[in-house]
């Protein structure tokens, strides 16, 4: 692939992005949050962004297009549900056709892992990877590092290869289908921390473990809780399971997050969870809605980390 083609403006993933492009963007995102709402309107007036969507989405999709409007840009939605895309139309052609109609930036998401990389390479356009299939949520790993550092009381905008030194982030639940877990583990240890993975066999391989250096990975999940300043919880993908077969009732008592077991293991931790959650399945109601639980502010983090992917992406100039 060209990757010199490729616009500087796009995020296709987190593997290759620097640590100081990411202490930049978290900069960036804290100078919008000071910005007064009718300058920001100004940043991204009369630009044209599209939200292309292959697959449902709540928090992504309606960050990045609220995120949009408030930066002043004019958003179209375009789904697969309701577009040519059920014609059979394909991402190439609906990219040039979105490029054609003056769109200046596509959000994308789309259940094959690699598609962004393709729309960016037709399109030339910045792109930003809203999620392709089991590979990359690259906007979901920054809002996690915001909501992380944020609660950490530690300076988002000089983040560095230590700065989540002695930090364990244990990652629980359906790796295997996980573009937020494939994300979390291309940039977390890149700062320091060290990430436990565990989840049944057949969720989480054990092949896993080459995805980073210095991955855990375990069965016991009360064991690796117990090392843990942070938990994050994933839903099982019941859209990608293809076939196979999971004991609910078994996966909850040897994996699920509830009030017992953080009380007994780690009654400090900080609960993450990109969502959306299924409650009594991975987390319990109480623990979701309980004071461990950051998993709101990681929404409104969206909103934020967003606001500023779109900016860069757009190359406006916010003070
Ligand atoms: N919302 C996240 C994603 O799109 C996680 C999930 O769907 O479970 O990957």
């Amino acid at each position: 692939m060209n990757l010199a083609a490729l616009h500087p403006g796009s995020l296709l993933t987190i593997a290759d992005l620097p640590i100081p492009e990411v202490a930049s963007i978290l900069a960036l995102t804290a100078r919008l949050d000071q910005t007064p709402a009718a300058e920001k309107a100004k940043l991204l007036a009369n630009r044209r962004i599209a939200l292309l969507f292959y697959e449902s989405s709540t928090r992504t999709r309606t960050s990045f297009e609220l995120a949009a409007k408030s930066l002043g840009a004019t958003t179209t939605l375009v789904s697969d549900k309701s577009s040519s895309i059920e014609k059979g139309e394909s991402l190439k052609d609906t990219g040039l056709t979105l490029r054609a109609l003056g769109a200046e930036c596509i959000i994308l998401r789309h259940p094959a892992s690699g598609s962004p990389f393709v729309l960016a390479r037709t399109t030339g356009l910045p792109v930003l990877n809203a999620g392709d299939g089991m590979a990359q949520h690259p906007s979901q790993a920054l809002l996690d590092l915001r909501t992380i550092l944020n609660r950490l009381h530690l300076d988002p905008t000089t983040v560095h290869d230590k700065s989540l030194l002695g930090l364990t982030i244990t990652i629980t639940g359906d790796i295997l289908h996980s573009r937020v877990a494939r994300s979390n583990v291309m940039l977390l240890p890149r700062l320091g921390a060290k990430v436990i993975l565990c989840g049944p066999e057949p969720l989480l391989p054990e092949i896993a473990a080459g995805l980073a250096d210095g991955l855990e990975i375990t069965r016991n999940f009360d064991e690796a809780l117990s090392r843990s300043q942070i938990v994050m919880m994933l839903r099982i993908q019941k859209e990608r399971l293809a076939g196979l077969e999971l004991d609910l009732g078994e996966y909850i008592a040897r994996f699920q997050l509830n009030e017992p077991r953080l009380a007994a293991q780690a009654p400090k931790a900080l609960v993450l969870h990109p969502g959306p959650m299924v409650r009594g399945l991975e987390i319990s109601g109480e623990v979701a809605d309980g004071p461990n639980s950051a998993i709101l502010e990681q929404v409104t983090n969206g909103l934020a980390i967003r606001s500023a992917l779109l900016v860069r992406a757009l190359g406006a100039q916010a003070n």
